[in-house]
Formats: structure tokens, C-alpha cells, sequence
């Protein structure tokens, strides 16, 4: 098994008196995509804005490459992860093309020709070529998700750390960004995602890391994590879990309360 490029030792968040994250250990592999799942509120997004060292946690630490995240100056973290927030406040208007060309920021010694070849490369991957000349806040939700996903993989990092990637995207987006991450994984790259669709995570994730209260529940083997008692316990509803009839994968069926 590959060493973790990233790793939370008893890492914890908490402002005032609220507990956002506690005790979480969790270590993110070269090669696999992660999915963190978990009901609403339970500090997935703190957790993956500690993972990727844009917070520093209360408790506990986060290594990169075995160094405390803390330790790295912002140069040399950005050209090791890249962060795609839960949601990207970006009121200027720029276009596209501008967008995805920000996250070349950080390759400072590369020549535009290898800033182009990123750009494009990302910009197909994001499945948004079409609208390199649009600005940005005339995007509908799912674009400007993409162009924004985009951005993340211009930076071309061996670490992605993406907070509900998925969310607004149509069905056929949801699995091209996946497929995106397997193909970036298969590189050897090292992935964690916030998955608000557990489906999406059934069919995709290697492991999963169920949050739910601030803590890690459960993480494991996508098919040994996903199961009807722990879902149904930690979302407080009744979740059904079913071989897929098409994958080699689980399906995940709430069931009506
Ligand atoms: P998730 O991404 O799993 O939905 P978050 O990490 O965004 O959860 O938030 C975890 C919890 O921390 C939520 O219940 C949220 O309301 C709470 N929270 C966030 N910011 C603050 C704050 N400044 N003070 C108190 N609680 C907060
Ligand atoms: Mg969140």
C-alpha cells in the first residue's frame, strides 16, 4: 500500500464552544479517490479545508508528504494541492478562459506553451471549451462548477481536494468529473471529495469516510462502509443498500419515513 500524501492525526475544530471536527485520523493515498460523505452540518468542509491547510486545526495535525502542512509556504503548498471550495464567490467578471488560467498561478517557472497545453487539457476535461469566452457570472450553476473544476486541474497537483464537486451537475457531468479523477487517480494522483450523492461515492469512491458530528463514523472499502445500518443511523432516515443491478457497486435507496 502507497504511504499517505496527506494525513489528519487526531485532527480537531472548534470555535468558541462548538465542536466542528473532533479526533478525526484519515489518510489520503496515492492512487484512490476518497469519498467523504455525511448528513449536512457534519464538518466534512472544515475537515477538507484543514486537509488542505487553509485552516489550521484547534487539535491534532495534518502532514503533507509526512511534513505539518502549517510548515510549507503558500507557493510550495499550491503546487502540491489544489482546493476546490464548496462554493467559489467569484463576482468579477471574467471569462472562462481567465478562470482556468488562474490555476496556473502557482507554476511560476512554466512556459506559457505548457500554460496553454494545461488550459486546454483542463478546459476539456471540464467539458467547457465552448464557453472559454463567456464570463463567468452569466454561467448557469453546473457551468460555473465545471469552469471551476477546471481551474483545480490546471493547477495539476498530485493532491485534489474537492468540497461537493458534483453538486450542481447534470448526470452526464457528474460521471465526467468522475471519470475525470479516476484517470488523474491512475496517474497516481491522490483524491478526496466531499460526495453529497452517496451513489455517486457507491459507484467511484475506493474508500469512503462516513463524517457524521464532527467525527469519522466509519472509513473503509466503499462496499464494506456502505451499509443500510450505518447510513440509516447517521442520516437519520431509513436507507436501504442493494447489490446494483448493472455494477459491480452498491446502490443506496432512502426510503420514504
Ligand atoms: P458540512 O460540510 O459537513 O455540511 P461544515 O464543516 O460546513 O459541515 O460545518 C460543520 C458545522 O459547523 C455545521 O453545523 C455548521 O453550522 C457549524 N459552523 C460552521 N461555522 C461555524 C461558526 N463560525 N460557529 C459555530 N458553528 C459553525
Ligand atoms: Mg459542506
Amino acid at each position: 500500500m502507497s504511504p499517505p500524501l496527506l494525513e489528519a492525526r487526531r485532527v480537531g475544530y472548534r470555535i468558541g464552544d462548538a465542536v466542528l471536527v473532533d479526533g478525526v485520523d484519515l489518510e489520503v493515498r496515492s492512487g484512490e479517490i476518497l469519498g467523504i460523505v455525511g448528513p449536512n452540518g457534519a464538518g466534512k468542509s472544515t475537515l477538507v479545508r484543514m486537509l488542505a491547510g487553509e485552516t489550521a486545526p484547534s487539535e491534532g495535525q495534518v502532514l503533507l508528504d509526512g511534513e505539518p502542512i502549517g510548515g510549507y509556504r503558500p507557493h510550495d503548498l499550491a503546487v502540491r494541492r489544489a482546493l476546490l471550495p464548496q462554493s467559489t464567490v467569484l463576482q468579477f467578471a471574467f471569462r472562462v478562459l481567465d478562470v482556468v488560467m488562474m490555476g496556473r498561478y502557482p507554476h511560476r517557472e512554466a512556459t506559457p506553451a505548457d500554460d496553454a497545453i494545461s488550459v486546454e487539457t483542463a478546459m476539456e476535461r471540464g467539458d467547457i471549451g465552448h464557453l472559454r469566452e463567456r464570463l463567468y457570472p452569466t454561467l448557469s450553476g453546473g457551468e460555473q462548477a465545471r469552469v471551476s473544476f477546471a481551474r483545480v486541474l490546471a493547477q495539476e497537483t498530485p493532491i485534489l481536494l474537492l468540497d461537493e464537486p458534483s453538486a450542481s451537475l447534470d448526470v452526464r457531468h457528474q460521471e465526467l468529473v468522475m471519470a475525470v479523477l479516476r484517470t488523474l487517480t491512475g496517474s497516481g494522483a491522490a483524491v478526496a471529495a466531499v460526495l453529497h450523492d452517496l451513489n455517486l461515492a457507491a459507484r467511484h469512491a475506493d474508500r469512503v469516510a462516513v463524517m457524521s458530528g464532527g467525527r469519522i463514523v466509519e472509513v473503509g472499502l466503499t462496499a464494506e462502509v456502505l451499509r443500510s445500518d450505518l447510513l440509516s443511523e447517521v442520516y437519520r432516515h431509513p436507507v436501504a443498500v442493494v447489490p446494483h443491478p448493472h455494477l459491480d457497486c452498491p446502490l443506496v435507496l432512502p426510503l420514504r419515513s
